[in-house]
């Protein structure tokens, strides 16, 4: 069974952050804790609950070894020289950026490869597969960070962590669920 994610990642897909600083903001603002749990590997931080919502009511979520074994750690994804995809939903059905419908028959053999362009079935336009409207269901990068066992739409960032994020690099974050 794949493990649920939520991925974080720069809104403009092509761009890079430093690691060293990330790791810093994310400490600072006690998203995470100091010391890493294995390499690129860290245990939620004691501000983790304030820095994303859990909807819904009465949560039970794990943070901690001592909690079970699905209990959240958060990872920094591998830096790659290429776009690539990060993870999806298996509901994931993107949006066109042009026309704004819904396209059909967007999952070619290629979707995940970078740069693959997708065809919008209901107004032709082309756009890159990362720059879709994926409504959080998929998301495309180079870098950037994802929490395990988080169900798809069971959580979401808070306006505070998205703007630490910001501040660290000049650019905004985007943020999506993943099952795959
Ligand atoms: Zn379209």
């Amino acid at each position: 069974m794949p493990v649920p994610k939520l991925i974080f990642s720069p809104s403009e897909t092509d761009k890079k952050v430093s690691y060293p600083q990330l790791i810093q903001t994310l400490t600072d603002s006690q998203f995470i804790e100091p010391d890493a749990n294995k390499k690129n590997q860290y245990y939620a931080g004691n501000k983790f609950l304030n820095l994303i919502t859990f909807l819904g009511c009465s949560p039970n979520i794990n943070l901690s070894p001592a909690d079970g074994e699905d209990h959240c750690i958060i990872s920094l994804i591998e830096q790659t020289t290429a776009t690539k995809c990060l993870g999806y939903t298996q509901t994931a059905n993107p949006k066109c950026p042009a026309c704004t419908k819904r396209i059909s028959n967007w999952k070619t053999a290629d979707w995940q490869k970078p740069d693959s362009f997708c065809v919008c079935d209901k107004c032709q336009t082309q756009t890159r597969y990362a720059d879709l409207n994926w409504k959080h269901e998929c998301g495309f990068g180079r870098c950037g960070f994802e929490i395990s066992h988080i169900y798809p739409h069971e959580a979401v960032p808070t306006d505070q962590l998205l703007s630490a994020l910001k501040q660290l690099c000049e650019f905004a974050w985007q943020y999506c669920y993943a099952d795959n």
